[in-house]
């Protein structure tokens, strides 16, 4: 895969190849939903990594993007994004820990609107960086502390946290439409997803596989 570290401005019928055996490997761990994977097949991931690690950007890892954070390894991405969509659609989808963009450009294909927030602001100006090409009309970055949800975009029938949380933030849930869904790592050494479903006032609770994610951090920088 050596040849797409040249490539990375451009998409090219290499990467797309990559992007092929990575779907593949995606259905043989159990990622079923059709949509998810067309999702991923078409976003190109290489160009959210450095040009130095574009020759993994199709691996099933996770990768460094700066300031000590990561792209979620795809697996994790599919599952999350499928569990979340599992009969329905995501709607109104706010994504915690934009990193480099990526989970927000396959979000974008899926969601009715994609809203994603970032700590870190040159992580942010990174993320719009690489989406820019993509010209994805239905995403929208901020600059803020996730934890608090977005506040002046609630309510949302999809929030996705890409960054481990000890315990739910109070804000997240409150912000979730009737009939949405969360969907949050949870833990510190020992994390698990989270899967939380919005009926009225009840939040009911499903415990989903072991990940593990950067945590969540307060305020921004
Ligand atoms: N979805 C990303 C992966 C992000 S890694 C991608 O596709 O690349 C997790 C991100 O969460 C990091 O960039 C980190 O800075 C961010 N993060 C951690 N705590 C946060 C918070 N409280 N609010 C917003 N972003 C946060």
């Amino acid at each position: 895969m050596a040849g797409l570290t040249s490539m990375r401005r451009a998409d090219s019928t290499q990467a797309a190849r990559a992007r092929a055996r990575m779907v593949e490997r995606l259905r043989t761990q159990g990622i079923r939903d059709e949509r998810v994977l067309a999702a991923m097949q078409s976003i190109p991931r290489h160009l959210f990594v450095e040009e130095g690690l574009a020759y993994s950007a199709y691996d099933d890892t996770a990768l460094p993007i700066g300031f000590q954070q990561t792209i979620s390894q795809p697996y994790v991405v599919a599952r999350m994004i499928e569990t979340l969509r599992a009969g329905r659609e995501l709607g109104r989808t706010l994504e915690i820990g934009a990193g480099c963009g990526y989970q927000a450009a396959v979000l974008s294909l899926l969601a009715a609107d994609v809203y994603t927030v970032e700590r870190i602001r040159p992580l942010l100006d990174r993320a719009r960086e690489n989406l820019r090409p993509l010209r994805l009309p239905n995403v929208r970055l901020k600059c803020a502390d996730g934890a608090l949800g977005l506040a002046e975009a609630a309510p949302f029938d999809t929030i996705i946290v890409a960054a481990a949380a000890l315990g739910v933030p109070q804000a997240l849930k409150d912000q979730l439409a009737p009939g949405g869904r969360l969907m949050i790592p949870v833990g510190g050494n020992d994390q698990r997803l989270l899967l939380i479903e919005r009926q009225g006032q009840v939040f009911r609770e499903s415990w989903c596989e072991p990940v593990r994610f950067v945590p969540l951090l307060i305020g921004t920088e």
